[in-house]
């Protein structure tokens, strides 16, 4: 098969990639998709969020060097479909380890590209740490597409030309695959008029990227990562859970319709 890799990138923190790589890829995976998430935050908040233990000596790091293969480094999570390639704090470390390398923005290809072209996955999803720094470039230069997290808050889009720009700067450079799939809404508040507001504005500005899907405020949301658990096991029938199954359905749905070609117009008798 072949996989897809998505990045989920944003440099602001607090805004909903680590709720959404665990709760989009649960629900994935609960789809029958076969799933690896790769944490690359050293705070770990994936890899414990899975109730994996952080601090194992197991994150990408000594991929990252070529001291091991990145195959060897993937753990299953103890849900069908859903393994993990896991973080830990160490990992900060990767940065200053492979900055003086020529190829310091390829390190996770070399690492990676043995598990893309394998085909084990349909998709790899990445948790992006929360900076434009050397691990979030790796990770867009492997990246086929990213989704960007936002939370439904006054200045929302405040900080993202930056990124917007990386990403085709990315792309041009060599990565031409690479594309911003979705822009995410999240933590929307049904009760304010400022999240509706907020959806306004930034659909004024992507249009129809913006996901359909708005991930709503849900305390459950929340809790579930304290649980080690997905949110769609931790309370199956909260709101919480049917936004992420919505996710993942407009997400497979999208990468039909952006895999079809433009259909032509039928020729006239
Ligand atoms: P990031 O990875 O971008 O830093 P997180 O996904 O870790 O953001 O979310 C930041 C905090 O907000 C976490 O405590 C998380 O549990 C909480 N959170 C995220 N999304 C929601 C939501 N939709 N409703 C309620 N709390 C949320
Ligand atoms: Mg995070």
């Amino acid at each position: 098969m072949k996989t897809t890799v998505v990045a989920l990138a944003n440099q602001k923190g607090g805004v909903g990639k680590t709720t959404t790589v665990i709760n989009l890829s649960a629900c994935l995976a609960e789809k029958r998709k076969k799933v690896l998430l790769v944490d690359l935050d050293p705070q770990a908040n994936a890899t414990s969020g899975l109730g994996l233990e952080k601090g194992f000596g197991q994150s990408i790091f000594p991929a990252l060097l070529g001291e091991t293969d990145g195959a060897s480094l993937i753990k299953e999570t103890g849900i069908k479909n859903l393994d993990i390639i896991p973080s830990e704090l160490d990992l900060a470390g990767a940065e200053i380890a492979i900055a003086r390398r020529d190829d310091y923005l390829h390190r996770l290809r070399e690492a990676m590209d043995p598990i893309i072209e394998s085909g084990t996955y349909d998709y790899i999803i990445l948790d992006c740490p929360p900076s434009l720094g050397i691990l979030f470039m790796n990770a867009l230069n492997i990246a086929h597409e990213v989704i960007i997290p936002i939370q439904c808050e006054y200045l929302a889009l405040e900080g993202l030309g930056v990124m917007v720009d990386i990403v085709n700067q990315i792309s041009e450079a060599g990565n031409p695959d690479l594309h911003i799939s979705g822009i995410l809404m999240t933590m929307y508040n049904v009760s304010t008029n400022l999240s509706q507001q907020v959806v306004q504005e930034v659909v004024k500005h992507f249009g129809d990227r913006v996901f359909e899907t708005l991930i709503p405020r849900n305390v459950r949301l929340s809790e579930a990562p304290s649980f080690g658990q997905p949110v769609i096991e931790y309370d199956p029938h909260c709101v919480g859970s049917a936004a992420y199954r919505n996710l993942a359905k407009e997400f497979i749905k999208r990468q039909k319709q952006d895999a079809e070609p433009e259909t032509e117009a039928l020729p006239t008798l």
